[in-house]
Order: C-alpha cells, then structure tokens, then sequence
C-alpha cells in the first residue's frame, strides 16, 4: 500500500524518532509499504517520519545504472533492490567529502549541493532484527547519511551553503504555509 507523504512545514519531520524495539509483521508490512511508496514516488531513499511513523527505520535502493564507476564497475556490488534498514549507526565517515545535488520527496522541488563524506559504513538491523553492517560508497553513502538525518530531525536544506539558503527560503517558506494549510 502507497502512503500518504509529509511534507515541509509538518513538525514530524523536525523530532527525533524513536529506536525500533519490536520486529514483528506490522514492521514487515511497514517496510514493504515503504519500499511501494519509494517506487511510487520515485525516490531513492524514504525515512520513517517522511510518512508520519517517528520511527528509526528507512529504506533505499540505489538504481545500479546510478551506482557505477567511471568503467561500469559497481560501486556497492552488495546492493541489490531495496535495502531496508533498521536502527541505523554511521561509523568511520570518509575524511573525503563531495559536494554533489540532493532533492527530498519531502521537499518537492527544491534542489541544493550538500558537502558529505564519499564513504561510510552503515551498521544497522535488518527487518528480521539481525545486525548488519555494509561499506558503502559515493551515491549509496550519500542516501544512508540523508535518511539517518531524517531520523535526527535534520533536513537537507540545513546543510545548504548561507547564500543557497537565502535564495530558497521564500520557496521554503511557502511550501510550509501550504503543509500547514493542508
Ligand atoms: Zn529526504
């Protein structure tokens, strides 16, 4: 089932959510409900608070065509379809950083570069409960670090440069007044 998204503007997005403790069916249902709105909406990546559930959990799934090298070697060959993940911790983050584009299915057309580091190790519970950990690289890295946000409470459009932010904040602004409206 496609959920309803939230939106800008909606205070959900701005708390901490909360550890999952519970691995049960409803968590299965969850995650597939969210894999199907990620589709949907042909996102990369979809948070917990993202659909109103202030839960630490998200999905991903990078496209492989977007996660090659410049030979068509893959970046992160572990990655295959949707990766649901639970819990998530970030550890030993790159001390190499890229500036690269990021949009958010949560903030509709606003796009900025954000300065983050290329690699990551992501260590996480899968659906079932079982700890996991994964390397991942450049576009996967990048997505793991701005759902984790979402789980903060943190949006992309904080870590834009003082004058990109400048320049969306009447954008940004409306986009609020019509969440609220709604
Ligand atoms: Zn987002």
């Amino acid at each position: 089932m496609k959920l309803p998204l939230v939106f800008y503007g909606d205070p959900g997005l701005r708390q901490q959510a909360e550890p999952v403790t519970v691995f049960d069916d409803k968590l299965l249902a969850l995650s597939r409900d969210m894999v199907e709105t990620m589709h949907a909406e042909a996102g990369i990546g979809l948070a917990g608070p993202q659909i109103g559930v202030p839960r630490r959990i998200f999905v991903m799934e990078i496209p492989p065509e977007m996660d090659e090298d410049e030979t068509g070697a893959r970046l992160n060959p572990d990655l295959n379809g949707p990766l649901v993940v639970v819990n998530p911790e970030l550890l030993e983050l790159s001390k190499n950083k890229e500036e690269m584009e990021e949009g958010c299915l949560s903030i509709p057309d606003i796009r900025g570069k954000v300065r983050r580091p290329v690699s990551v190790t992501l260590r996480f519970q899968d659906v079932e409960g079982r700890q996991r950990e994964m390397r991942l690289q450049d576009l996967a890295a990048r997505c793991a670090q701005h759902e984790t946000d979402h789980l903060d409470g943190i949006l992309f459009v904080d870590l834009l440069s003082q004058v990109k932010r400048v320049a969306i904040k009447g954008k940004l602004r409306k986009l609020k007044e019509q969440t609220l409206q709604s």
